[in-house]
């Protein structure tokens, strides 16, 4: 994301005013405050105001959507309360700002900064939190827990340093060299102590002893809890062939994974990546932008086919192909070497770096021995509760009622991650609903990013409509009739029209978005 900069202020300035009548009703209207971009948003009589630049990519919000009293970035779908500028929606975690909006006759105008406060009267209010994974979930979880006015005791116990990270950047510019080591916390150890988070990192927890409400450490250091989050997150898989324990082998998870990755790909000529799913392929390309030969060795014959479809899968890898990737697929590695990957009939893939992306396992030993029901992940219900009191689960490890498709599901996915836990923050003080939210995730190749929204484990037809060569299309996931998920390439307002369609549950208003569409 180095290249999506902030545009500058467009538009009027806003101390100045602009006329009422050239507001249209929901539709953003850019302008500037004391340089600052803003957005303007007309809902019937009122007019609100709040900061125009998403706080989790500096994406432009002036080009999102306006739905159910939010504003949502174009880029990632964060969402913002436009009353009060409240971060509500993952993946931004901060506010942006919110102003005072006066009507003077016929013209609109701001007069100052507003402080909104965020937080409310919780009940239940637990006697403290601790939360078992210090990552998308566990972060997003506390963060929201401290905005919504919580003030009992948080442990935020990890095992990963440096705290939590911006995990898919450890994939993408990060590893390209496009990205500083200093975007990658996703909040310092300093944040914490202001916001009174008990950070541990490096004493993974070991234990859970639900009747007595109590996780210990590996340390020995015991901790007792009112609610508890597990967000353990998930393990990469490793390859059960020989040489795979060898020195130039890498999974991809955490930042120390990909700066080691990173160190050896500074003395490396070629790297064969093992698996074309989203982390053989993101690393293809970051590694290709260091400029080393990549090779893909695949069983499957299309990547990332099993989400995306064939020819979404066969367009990625043409992008790949055209930036000197080259691919084996249907092709089973059998043995790694110093110097070159096996992968059968005497043939073999030159390598002096191999990565593996063979996919995940959630890493659920903890609950399953603590007798919480585990099956293919923590089964949580509708509010992200697990089988044992006053224990939740989220992120990667979660099986939770997933609406789009109506069946239970578990997700890989950050936005999914981060919206689990601020909903399980929001079920831990009673201030939220049955978690609703439309499943969403990105995945960058070169300059195209695909944004996907829903949940298709499968499906009966993909129908591609637009132009994949121009960048410009989208494919609609459908099974017996239903439309399940949709993932768009250069339309990101489509994408985000779909996912407010299928947060409301709309099959009508999703077809009628979807039959417009070219
Ligand atoms: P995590 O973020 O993995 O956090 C779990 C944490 O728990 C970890 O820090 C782990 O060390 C810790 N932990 C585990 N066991 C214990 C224990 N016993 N005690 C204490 N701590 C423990 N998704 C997308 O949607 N878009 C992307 O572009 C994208 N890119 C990615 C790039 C990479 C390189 C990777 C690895 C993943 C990417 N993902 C992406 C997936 C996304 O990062 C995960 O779905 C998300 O991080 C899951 O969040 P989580 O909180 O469940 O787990
Ligand atoms: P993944 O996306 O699930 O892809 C795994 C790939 O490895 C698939 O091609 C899979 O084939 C193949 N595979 C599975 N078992 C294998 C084996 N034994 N030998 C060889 N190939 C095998 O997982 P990932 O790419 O490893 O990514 C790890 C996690 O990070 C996932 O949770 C992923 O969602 C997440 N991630 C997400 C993004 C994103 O959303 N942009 C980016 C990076 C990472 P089949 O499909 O045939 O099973």
């Amino acid at each position: 994301m180095a290249d999506d900069q902030p545009k500058p202020p467009s538009g009027p300035d806003l101390r100045a005013g602009v006329k009422f009548d050239a507001l249209t009703e929901g539709e953003p209207f850019s302008g500037h405050f004391d340089e600052e971009p803003v957005v303007l948003v007309r809902q019937g009589q009122d007019v609100f105001a709040i900061g125009a630049v998403c706080t989790h990519y500096s994406g432009p919000l002036a080009e999102g959507l306006v739905a159910d009293g939010t504003i949502r970035c174009p880029w990632h779908h964060a969402r913002f309360d436009l009353r009060t500028g409240e971060a509500t929606g993952a993946p931004a975690l901060n506010p942006v700002s919110c102003f005072n909006v006066v009507r003077d006759n016929d013209m609109v105008k701001l007069d100052g900064k507003k402080t909104p406060d965020f937080r409310v009267t919780c009940s239940p209010n637990p006697s403290s939190v601790a939360i078992v994974g210090a990552g998308a979930a566990g972060a997003a979880c506390a963060d929201l827990l401290r905005a919504k006015g919580y003030s009992g005791p948080i442990t935020l116990a990890g095992d990963e340093e440096p705290g939590p990270v911006d995990r898919p950047n450890l994939s993408k510019d990060f590893l390209a060299g496009t990205a500083g080591e200093d975007w990658i916390p996703l909040r310092t150890r300093e944040y914490y102590e202001s916001i009174h988070v008990d950070l541990v990192t490096g004493d993974p927890a070991t234990r859970i002893a639900p009747d007595e409400h109590r996780i210990s450490l590996r340390s020995g250091r015991t901790i007792d809890y009112g609610a508890l989050l597990l967000a353990t997150g998930a393990e990469p898989r490793s390859l059960r062939i020989e040489g795979a324990d060898l020195p130039h082998v890498y999974r991809l998870r955490t930042l120390a994974d990909s700066k080691a990755i990173i160190a050896k790909a500074e003395g490396a000529r070629s790297c064969a990546v093992i698996g074309s799913g989203f982390i053989g392929l993101e690393v293809a390309a970051s590694l290709r932008n260091r400029g080393l030969a990549v090779s893909v060795i695949s069983e499957d014959p299309v990547p990332l086919s099993r989400i995306l479809g064939p020819e979404l899968g066969k367009f990625v890898q043409d992008l790949h192909e055209q930036h000197g990737v080259r691919f084996f697929m249907e092709a089973k590695p059998s043995a790694i070497h110093a110097d070159r990957v096996e992968i059968g009939d005497g043939k073999s893939v030159e390598a002096d770096l191999v990565i593996v992306g063979v996919g995940v396992s959630p890493r659920t030993s903890l609950a399953e021995a603590a007798g919480i029901k585990v099956e293919n992940g923590v089964i949580v219900d509708e509010n992200l509760r697990t089988s044992t009191a006053d224990v939740f689960a989220a992120g990667d490890i979660a099986r939770f009622p997933e609406i789009v498709s109506g069946e239970p599901a578990r997700i890989e996915h950050w936005v999914v991650a981060e919206r689990h836990g601020q909903a399980v923050a929001r079920s831990m003080l009673g201030i939220g609903g049955a978690y609703r939210e439309t499943p969403f995730f990105w995945s960058q190749h070169y300059d195209v990013t695909i944004a996907y929204v829903g949940h298709a484990a499968s499906w009966d037809t993909c129908e591609i409509k637009g132009d994949l060569d121009k960048h410009d299309a989208c494919a609609i996931y459908r099974r017996n009739g239903k439309t399940l998920a949709v993932a768009t390439i250069g339309r990101d307002l489509l994408s985000l029209r779909v996912e407010a369609a299928m947060e409301r549950g709309d099959a009508a208003e999703l077809d009628s978005i979807l039959r417009k569409v070219d």
